[in-house]
C-alpha cells in the first residue's frame, strides 16, 4: 500500500537550493507537484546545469543581504505569477575555528549567512502568507545548535534559528502559517566533505545507525513539513540524525 501526501502549496523557494541538502529539497518539492525556485550564491555553472536538467528556476542572490533577498523574492514571484507559499531557509556556511583563533569576519559571515538570512527571507514572504492565510516555513538548523567546539559562530547561528522558528511559529499560528526547523545530524554533502576524514570517522562511530545521513532523508522531512498533513506541527525542531545525542 502506498501513501500520498497532499499539498495546498504550489510555489516554493529554497535557499542554497541547487547544491547539497537544498538541491535534494528542491527536487523533492518539485516531485510533489510544486513549482520551485532555488537561490544560490556563487556557483553559476552548477546552478545553470541544475536549472537545465531539472527545470527548476535558479536565482543568484546573497541571502545575508536584505535587499538581495527582496530582489530574489520579487524575481521568484514574477516567475511564478503568484506569491511564495513554501519557504525553505537552508543556505548555510561554516567557518570553523576555536573562538580564540577566529577573526571577526568569520563570525559575522556565519551569523549573517545562517541566521540573518532566515529573518531576511521570512520577512519578505510573511506579509503575503498572512494575507493569504497560508504558509509553510522550514528552517534548517543543525545537531550542533547544542554546541560543538570549534563552532561557536555556527552553534550560535543555529541556536538562533531555533529561537526564531519558535517565535515566528507563534506569530502565524492562527493564520494557517506553520514554521518549523529541522536539525540534521551529519549528512553527506560538500560541507562535510571539507572536514578532516579522521574526525569524520570518529563522528561516524558515535552515530547509532552507523552511517551518515543523506540529503534525500532531510528532503523527505522538509517535504512532509510542507504538506497539509503536517498542519498541526508548528514551532517544532525535528531531529534527523540517526539517533545521535538522544
Ligand atoms: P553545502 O555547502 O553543500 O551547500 C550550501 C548552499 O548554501 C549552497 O547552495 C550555497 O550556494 C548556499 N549559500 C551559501 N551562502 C549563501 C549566501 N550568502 N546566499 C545564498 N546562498 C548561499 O551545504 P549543505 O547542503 O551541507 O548544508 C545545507 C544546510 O544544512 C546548511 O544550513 C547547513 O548548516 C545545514 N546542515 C548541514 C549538515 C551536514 O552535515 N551537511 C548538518 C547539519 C546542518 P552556492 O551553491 O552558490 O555555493
Amino acid at each position: 500500500m502506498s501513501y500520498t501526501l497532499n499539498f495546498t502549496a504550489k510555489t516554493a523557494i529554497v535557499t542554497g537550493g541547487s547544491r547539497g541538502i537544498g538541491k535534494a529539497i528542491s527536487l523533492k518539492l518539485q516531485e510533489s507537484g510544486m513549482r520551485v525556485a532555488a537561490i544560490y550564491a556563487s556557483s553559476d555553472e552548477a546552478a545553470k546545469k541544475f536549472e537545465n536538467e531539472h527545470g527548476i528556476k535558479t536565482i543568484k542572490a546573497d541571502v545575508s543581504d536584505f535587499a538581495s533577498c527582496q530582489q530574489a523574492i520579487a524575481l521568484a514571484e514574477d516567475y511564478f505569477g503568484s506569491s511564495i507559499q513554501v519557504l525553505i531557509n537552508n543556505a548555510g556556511i561554516t567557518r570553523d575555528r576555536m573562538l580564540h583563533k577566529q577573526e571577526e569576519k568569520g563570525w559575522v559571515e556565519v551569523i549573517k549567512t545562517n541566521l540573518i538570512s532566515a529573518i531576511n527571507m521570512s520577512h519578505c514572504v510573511i506579509e503575503k502568507m498572512r494575507s493569504n492565510k497560508y504558509g509553510r516555513i522550514v528552517n534548517i538548523s543543525s545537531i550542533n545548535a547544542n554546541g560543538a567546539a570549534g563552532q561557536t559562530n555556527y552553534s550560535a547561528s543555529k541556536a538562533g534559528i531555533e529561537g526564531f522558528t519558535k517565535a515566528l511559529a507563534l506569530e502565524g499560528a492562527r493564520l494557517g502559517i506553520t514554521v518549523n526547523a529541522i536539525a540534521p545530524g551529519y549528512i553527506e554533502t560538500d560541507m562535510t566533505q571539507q572536514m578532516d576524514p579522521a574526525i569524520l570517522d570518529k563522528i561516524k562511530d558515535k552515530i547509532p545507525v552507523g552511517r551518515f545521513g543523506t540529503a534525500e532523508e532531510i528532503a523527505a522531512m522538509a517535504t512532509f513539513l510542507a504538506s497539509n498533513e503536517a498542519g498541526f506541527i508548528n514551532g517544532a525542531v525535528l531531529a534527523v540524525n540517526g539517533g545521535m545525542r538522544m
